[in-house]
């Protein structure tokens, strides 16, 4: 890193060629990619306002979350390795003020940074529950590594929880803490779970697994209060349900961090708005991960992805448009996520399809959901199934695979024996 005065001012600016603003997957992925493919020591650093050096997110509202894994075995890079790479990681540091035509960034402490090219991964932050009751203690939101290890260490002593939200968070934390033999009750607005992606079948399977392993769900229900003197002791529904409690995790989504992007002028339309290379609206200045808006050349429409996989394949992809392999980024959207003892992986877009097929039995947990628009294969759910089911969903749909919907509903035959012709 190079330091230069500024004529009149005192104020040292510190010159890279690569800034990832925002210390989190993208920034760990993004740094190793860069580092496999010859980074010179000096010339990046990862500025970010997480006291914690870029960690994998997953872990937090599962494996983490349980206790299995902890702070060190989530770590993307060990600290050493950004010290060997002679990258700097800049933690507990919040940039107040963009200038994207000079690509040069200033901290609340006045501290300064230039570069050529700056990758701006500010994630997402858990939005707010907006009721009276939300500020009492014990109430929690899941987002940082700080969040889950107090949820964590808060759920030894919990003895009833509510978890808020019907989303991921919802249904990850519900597992968790079920699993911890806390009497746990997830409720939910919708009128099933996971009611954005998941078909009525895919909700009453999982629906019916949480409450045989003793979680309580409560459905089409509107939180008109949390009650409690200091800490939450319960929490009021719209229709005057009262469910007693000792803590709450509240899961209703995530919201893009786009200050002071906006601020700086760049095109921020939910998420910061990038083209297909993940560049903004001004030269040298990138988006990736949560934040970022992007048009998908596969499903034709612009998507912003809240996911592990995106943050990492954006993040390497960004490296390689840096290094000069200006390639579209072009990739099949997925995520995958584990609840009690089931693992279960989804690709694509399931919006728009006009046919579903499901292969093996949904009354077991070994079951796999096709999605086709116009016989064409949109988005695929596989749970437990054969290897040749995960291979083919992604390659399948990105490249918009005919199949017959007979052959594929056929429980005799493989896969592979539903494309026609
Ligand atoms: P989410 O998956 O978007 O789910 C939010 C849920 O809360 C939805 O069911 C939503 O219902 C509901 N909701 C929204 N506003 C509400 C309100 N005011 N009152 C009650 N319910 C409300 O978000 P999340 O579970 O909070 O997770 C946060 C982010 O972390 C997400 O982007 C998620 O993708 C990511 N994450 C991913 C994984 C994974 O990939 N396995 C795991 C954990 C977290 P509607 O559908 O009706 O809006």
């Amino acid at each position: 890193m190079e330091g230069t005065q500024r004529k009149g001012k005192k104020r040292t600016v510190q010159k890279l060629k690569y800034i990832i603003l925002g210390g989190g997957m993208v920034a760990g992925y993004a740094a190793k990619e860069l580092a496999s493919r010859g980074l010179t020591s000096g010339e990046l650093a990862i500025v970010s306002a997480d006291t914690a050096f870029p960690y994998e997110r997953p872990p937090l509202s599962k494996g983490f979350l349980s206790g299995k894994d902890n702070e060190t075995s989530i770590l993307i890079n060990g600290p050493e390795w950004y010290r060997e790479h002679g990258i700097e990681v800049r933690l507990n540091t919040v940039i107040e003020y963009i200038d994207p035509n000079k690509t040069l960034l200033r901290s609340s402490s006045g501290e300064e940074f230039e570069c050529q090219h700056l990758l701006l991964a500010t994630g997402a932050r858990a939005r707010k529950l907006d009721c009276p009751g939300n500020d009492l203690g014990n109430v929690y939101y899941l987002r940082s590594l700080k969040d889950s290890e107090t949820i964590r260490s808060r759920s030894a002593s919990t003895k009833e929880a509510v978890i808020i939200g019907g989303g991921f968070i919802g249904m990850e934390v519900a597992s968790v803490l079920a699993q911890k033999s806390i009497q746990t009750t997830l409720v939910i607005r919708e009128d099933r779970v996971w009611s954005r992606v998941f078909t009525p079948l895919m909700s009453a399977f999982f629906e019916q697994y949480y409450t045989a392993r003793g979680v309580r769900i409560v459905k089409q229900a509107r939180v008109a209060s949390l009650e409690g003197k200091g800490t939450v002791q319960a929490v009021l529904l719209g229709d005057g349900k009262k469910i007693s409690c000792d803590c709450v995790v509240v899961g209703v989504g995530a919201v893009p961090v786009t200050e002071p992007v906006e601020k700086a002028g760049l095109t921020v339309d939910n998420g910061i708005v990038v083209n297909e290379y993940l560049e903004a609206s001004r030269a040298g200045v990138y988006a990736a991960g949560d934040v970022a808006n992007y048009p998908d050349t596969i499903f034709g429409k612009r998507r912003r992805v809240e996911h592990w996989d995106n943050a990492v394949s954006q993040g390497q992809h960004w490296t390689r448009v840096v290094l000069g392999e200006r390639q579209p980024f072009v990739h099949v959207p997925y995520f995958f996520s584990d609840v009690f003892d089931l693992s279960y992986e989804l690709w694509g877009d399931p919006a728009g399809a006009n046919e579903i097929v499901v292969r093996g039995d949904s009354n077991t947990s070994s079951f796999s959901v096709w999605w086709l628009k116009n016989n064409r294969m949109a988005a695929a759910f596989v749970m437990n199934r054969p290897d040749e089911e995960r291979q083919v969903a992604p390659e399948w749909i990105k490249s918009s695979q005919t199949v017959s919907r007979e052959r594929l509903s056929d429980k005799k035959r493989t896969i592979l024996e539903a494309i026609s012709g």
